[in-house]
């Protein structure tokens, strides 16, 4: 099965992406996580996008849809996968229609408000990569991850700017996927702001799984 979950950043679509191949097995080819990876490891790729994930900017459509080109061509993908933050963008969209179309669209329908309370909340762990939240999901000691002592950090994306700045791309480039989806008779949409376990419930009774 070929899902793309999309919706606001902090919808919980990465979480819920794991989940998913936990328990069906289905692998999470998250675009944000190829970057983000590509910047620790200062390859090339790294470097070009390093500045643009800072800003909570957009990568170029071509560059972005070429690494998900490369990234389904490994094995692990012969069954399926879920495009966990791609695509983003009309242009994303269509073109991925044209290379590989997916069968169902998920939207993870969740309020500003609940985003920025979400993201501006987020700790994560430099070191083992644990996400912590510190109205919802505090860490055992403030600003220590539970799992290895390191202390706990923003991401520059989550800072008060870089979310604004997410959230006015989120409006204006990835909210009409809602209705070219629609149109495909491809859209499912779940409420997300849920906890974790019954949005995934959601996607388990809406695609069958
Ligand atoms: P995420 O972890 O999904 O919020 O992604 C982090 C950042 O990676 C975004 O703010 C963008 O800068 C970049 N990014 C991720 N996915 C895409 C995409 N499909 N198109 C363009 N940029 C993306
Ligand atoms: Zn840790």
């Amino acid at each position: 099965m070929k899902l793309v979950f999309f919706g606001a950043p902090g919808a919980g679509k990465g979480t819920i992406a794991k989940i998913v191949y936990d328990k069906n097995k289905i692998v999470q080819i998250s675009t944000g996580d190829l970057f983000r990876n590509a910047i620790k490891n200062q390859t090339e790729l790294g470097k070009k996008v390093s500045a643009i994930l800072e800003r909570g900017d957009l990568v170029p459509d071509e560059l972005t849809i070429e690494i998900v080109k490369e990234r389904i061509k490994e094995k692990d993908c012969n069954k399926g996968y879920i495009l966990d933050g791609f695509p983003r963008t009309m242009i994303q969209a269509e073109s991925w229609e044209k290379i590989d179309p997916i069968d169902r669209a998920v939207y993870f329908d969740i309020s500003d408000e609940v985003v920025k309370r979400r993201l501006g909340g987020r700790r994560i762990c430099p070191k083992c990569g644990a996400i912590f939240n510190i109205y919802t999901n505090k860490p055992k000691n403030e600003g220590i991850c539970d799992n290895d002592g390191e202390s706990l950090i923003i991401r520059k994306d989550d800072q008060e700017e870089a979310i604004e700045n997410r959230l006015f791309i989120y409006h204006e480039q990835t909210k009409p996927l809602i209705s070219y989806y629609k149109k495909l008779d491809k859209l499912v949409t779940i409420d997300s702001s849920v906890d974790a376990d019954t949005s995934y419930q959601q996607i388990i009774k809406a695609l069958k799984l």
